[in-house]
C-alpha cells in the first residue's frame, strides 16, 4: 500500500522512472509523449543535458542559503538576466516556488503598495471567473472555478469576478472580435465603479486563460481598453503568466502580443522547465520605489524565496530558450500543430473549437456543433479522456467543471518547446484515436 497522499484517493498510477526528449517512461517500460507539458511546465522535455549540468554545477559550490543573510552571484545574474529580457518594463524580480507563491505575493505587494502610498482603502481585488490562478487561499479566492472553491468557501479571502473575453461563447454573430473585446473589457469599469474605485487595489488576469477554459486568447482590442481603465482608476494591473508566460505562446512574454504591459506579472512553471520548483513575480520600478519609501520591506516571503539550485535552474532554462532559439520553434511547430489539430479533428460533430496562440492551444469540446451546447456536466468527459489517453501512451490534459454556467469541456496541449513536426504527428494521431474512442463510448 501506497503511503503517499496522492492528490486523487481513487486513482492508481503508473510509476514513471525516466524520460528521453518528449517520452516519460514508466517501470513496464511503456513510453508515454508528454502533450501537455505535465501542466505546461516540461518546457524543455525530461533529460536536457545543459540544463542539468547547470544545477549540478549549483549544488556543487552552493545548493542553498538562506536570503535574509546572502545574495548570490546566481541569484543577481539570473534577476538581471529576466529583467534585461523584458526590455525595460520590468525593474525587479522577486523568485519563489511555484506559481500559487507568485500570485500570494503579487497580491500582497499590491496591497503593500497602496498602503505604502497612503491609499489603505484601496484593498478589493476583481479578477474573471474563467480563471485560476493557484490553490493558496488568496489565489484559490481570485479564480473563477466554484467547484475547487467549494469545500472552503467560508474561509477565503473574497474577490470580485467579471467574465473572461471568452469570443466563441460571448461575441455576438454581428459583432466584431473589436467590439466585443472592448465590450467584455468595459465590465471592469462597471465593476470598479460598483465597488468604489478607491476601494480598489488590482485586476488580476491570466493574459491567455489557461486550465479552466481550455485555453482562451483575448480578443484583439481587450487588453488595450484593460489597461486604460486600470489607469484611469489607479487599479493595479496584474498579468498571471504563470501558464501561458516564458515562451509558451511564441513570445518571452505573452503580454506582448496584446500591445500592453502589467505593473505586476507572475511567471513559475516554464521558468525552470520543471527541473527545480521556481516562480516570479516581476514587478515595475514604481512599486519598487513605492515599497522602499514605504516600509522599505516587504512583509511576505518564504523560506525558500531566492533559492540558488532553483533559480540555476530557470538561468540555464531561459539561455537554453535564447541560444536555442526555441521560441521560433515553438511558433513554427505551433502552427503545425493547429494545421493538424484542424485537419484531423475540426470536422468531428463534438469539436466546438480549436484556438490557441504558440505551442498553447485548446480544443473545446461539445455536445451539439451548431447551437455550441456543452456536454451534461456529470457525463465524465475528462476522466475518461485522460485515461484512455494513458492506454494509448499519451500525456494531455483534459479539463471539465462548470464554469460560469458553461459546462467546460476542454483538452488543454502545451508540448515541449523542442518538439519536432514527426512528434506533433503523434500526439494528434493519439489524440484523435483517444478522443473518439471517449466520445464514442458518450454517445452510446
Ligand atoms: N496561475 C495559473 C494561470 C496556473 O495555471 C497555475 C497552475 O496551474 C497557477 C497559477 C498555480 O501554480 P502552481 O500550481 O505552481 O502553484
Amino acid at each position: 500500500m501506497s503511503h503517499v497522499f496522492h492528490r486523487s484517493l481513487q486513482q492508481t498510477y503508473p510509476v514513471a522512472v525516466s524520460g528521453e526528449g518528449v517520452y516519460v517512461i514508466d517501470n513496464q517500460g511503456k513510453r508515454y509523449i508528454d502533450a501537455c507539458g505535465g501542466a505546461a511546465v516540461s518546457c524543455l522535455g525530461y533529460d536536457y543535458a545543459p540544463l542539468k549540468t547547470a544545477i549540478n554545477a549549483q549544488i556543487d559550490k552552493l545548493p542553498f542559503v538562506h536570503s535574509s543573510f546572502f545574495t548570490t552571484d546566481i541569484l543577481e545574474q539570473a534577476a538581471e538576466a529576466l529583467v534585461n529580457d523584458t526590455n525595460g518594463v520590468m525593474s525587479h524580480v522577486y523568485f519563489v516556488s511555484g506559481g500559487s507563491e507568485a500570485i500570494e505575493a503579487a497580491i500582497k505587494m499590491a496591497r503593500q503598495y497602496f498602503v505604502d502610498t497612503g491609499k489603505p482603502s484601496k484593498r478589493y481585488f476583481i479578477a474573471r471567473k474563467q480563471s485560476y490562478h493557484g490553490n493558496t487561499l488568496g489565489a484559490l479566492s481570485l479564480g473563477g472555478n466554484e467547484a475547487r472553491k467549494a469545500p472552503y468557501k467560508d474561509i477565503l479571502i473574497g474577490a470580485n469576478h467579471i467574465s473572461a473575453c471568452y469570443e466563441y461563447r460571448e461575441k455576438q454573430p454581428d459583432e466584431s472580435a473589436e467590439a466585443y473585446g472592448l465590450r467584455a473589457a468595459n465590465e471592469l469599469e462597471a465593476e470598479i465603479l460598483r465597488l468604489g474605485a478607491e476601494n480598489v487595489a488590482a485586476f488580476v488576469a491570466e493574459t491567455v486563460v489557461g486550465a479552466t477554459a481550455g485555453c482562451l486568447p483575448p480578443a484583439p482590442t481587450y487588453f488595450k481598453r484593460i489597461r486604460e481603465i486600470c489607469d484611469q482608476y489607479d487599479v493595479l494591473l496584474i498579468l498571471d503568466e504563470v501558464m501561458c508566460g516564458m515562451g509558451r505562446t511564441g513570445t518571452l512574454h505573452a503580454y506582448t502580443q496584446d500591445g500592453i504591459t502589467p505593473d505586476i506579472q507572475a511567471v513559475a512553471k516554464g521558468i525552470a522547465a520543471g527541473y527545480q520548483p521556481l516562480g516570479a513575480v516581476f514587478m515595475k520600478a514604481f512599486i519598487v520605489d513605492a515599497i522602499r519609501q514605504g516600509a522599505g520591506f516587504f512583509q511576505h516571503g518564504h523560506t525558500y524565496i531566492c533559492h540558488a539550485t532553483a533559480v540555476a535552474a530557470g538561468l540555464a532554462t531561459q539561455r537554453i530558450i535564447k541560444s536555442e532559439n526555441l521560441l521560433d520553434n515553438v511558433v513554427k511547430q505551433g502552427d503545425y500543430l493547429s494545421q493538424r489539430l484542424h485537419e484531423q479533428l475540426a470536422d468531428k460533430p463534438y469539436v466546438g473549437e480549436i484556438r490557441g496562440r504558440g505551442l498553447f492551444k485548446g480544443i473545446e469540446l461539445v455536445a451539439d456543433k451548431a447551437s455550441k451546447t456543452p456536454h451534461d456536466a456529470s457525463l465524465p468527459i475528462a476522466s475518461r479522456i485522460r485515461a484512455v489517453a494513458m492506454d494509448n501512451g499519451l500525456m494531455c490534459y483534459p479539463i471539465a467543471g462548470t464554469i460560469d454556467g458553461v459546462n467546460g469541456n476542454h483538452v488543454l496541449l502545451a508540448p515541449a518547446y523542442i518538439i519536432q513536426a514527426h512528434e506533433i504527428d503523434e500526439i494528434v494521431d493519439k489524440l484523435e484515436k483517444t478522443i473518439t474512442t471517449v466520445m464514442d463510448g458518450i454517445a452510446t
